[in-house]
């Protein structure tokens, strides 16, 4: 079996071919990246609407790479020329994400299946972000940690669905850290150049914000601009930027295998690529013998390769959706998923 994935909810123009057989995923990727602020939603639009079709061929031209190879029947390498379709299904982000980015996309995804005769295959970016730990871990049952751009939650699985047990009150982790690095003068995405500030920094005090299972940011930040503003030296306020956030995650991650019995951790999410926050998890789960994973950076970021390992296993489990009824959700959340391809496990 061969998906083709579709990704483009913010950021990341992107499209990938995960083929089941070899548990191979071909990833092409564009990123939108603003001349100035953060991501403008009709700016990262107009980027969809130029890079999802290269994208999309640089992926589709692998399929055919691998029909061939698979199939000496293939004889005809153009989409939609009568030959076998190169993929047996194609799964795209319905969100949740940027409404005009999502729409874009979906559009995308429509025409191909459309012109390929093959299903289409709605798939929830957050718990993509969760399946692709669990798949490339080869975890049963972890905990999962999302540290993305515009979200944070903790999930694990309960009768069928994702359960959300601790999430932002907020703003999501990698948003925040990009509005102080925006205060202070640096481009976006502001987290790898935090994470590399940090690391010439002395920690300086921050409000420690967690609420049970959930917590907060946006006080941290205002605290974090307040403290450049009146003279702290900026590697300072990002080594505490980062020693307090990522301490907030531990401890709530840490809660949740508790509270859970599970002796699993994973990671999904662009702000996972920070070694600081994989190695405090990495820290606390050795310390109460659980097993922690972190997928490759590749599958951290928003990208397309996670939206085919997720379709795969949906379509092999018959969730594909009919095009009238595919419409993006812009506030799609990971509790709202049927997860229906994990079989009957009740855990
Ligand atoms: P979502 O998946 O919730 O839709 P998103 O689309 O913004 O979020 P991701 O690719 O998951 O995308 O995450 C991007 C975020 O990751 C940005 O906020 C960026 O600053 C942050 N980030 C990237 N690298 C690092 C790093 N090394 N340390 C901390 N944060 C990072």
């Amino acid at each position: 079996m061969r998906i083709l994935g579709i990704e483009g909810t913010a950021w990341a123009a992107s499209a990938a071919v995960y083929d089941a057989e070899t548990d191979s995923t071909f990833i092409e990727s564009d990123a939108y990246e603003p001349e100035s602020g953060g991501i403008h939603p009709r700016e990262a639009a107009e980027h969809m609407h130029t890079a999802i079709p290269q994208v999309v061929e640089a992926a589709l031209s692998h399929a055919r790479e691998l029909q061939a190879e698979n199939d000496e029947s293939a004889v005809d390498d153009r989409a939609g020329s009568g030959a076998d379709p190169p993929i047996d299904a194609v799964a795209f982000s319905r969100g949740p994400g940027l409404g005009p980015c999502l729409r874009i996309v979906a559009t995308a995804a429509r025409a191909l299946a459309g012109t390929l005769d093959v299903p289409l295959v709605g798939v929830n970016h957050m718990v993509a972000h969760l399946e692709i730990g669990r798949h490339t871990a080869d975890f049963a049952d972890p905990v999962c940690l999302n540290a993305s751009g515009a979200n944070a939650h903790l999930l694990a699985y309960r009768n069928g669905r994702y359960r959300v047990l601790g999430e932002t009150m907020d703003t999501g982790v990698g948003n925040a850290i990009d509005k102080f690095t925006r205060h202070v003068g640096w481009s976006h995405p502001g987290g790898p150049k935090v994470e590399a500030a940090a690391a010439d920094g002395e920690y300086v005090d921050l409000p420690y914000v967690v609420k049970g299972m959930d917590f907060s940011f946006s006080g941290i930040m205002s605290a974090a601009k307040a403290a450049v503003d009146d003279g702290t030296p900026v590697e300072d306020a990002c080594a505490g930027l980062q020693e307090t956030i990522f301490a907030m995650l531990t401890e709530v991650a840490e809660r949740a295998l508790s509270l859970t019995g599970r002796d699993e951790l994973v990671l999904g999410g662009g702000v996972g690529q920070n070694d600081r926050l994989r190695a405090m998890l990495d820290t606390m789960c050795e310390a109460r013998g659980a097993t922690f994973h972190a997928p490759e950076p590749r599958f951290l970021r928003d990208n397309a390769g996670m939206i085919a390992v997720l379709g795969a296993k949906m379509y092999a489990a018959g969730e594909t959706v009919a095009i009238e009824e595919s419409a993006v959700d812009p506030d799609f959340r990971p509790d709202q998923v049927d997860v229906v391809w994990r079989g009957d496990e009740t855990a």
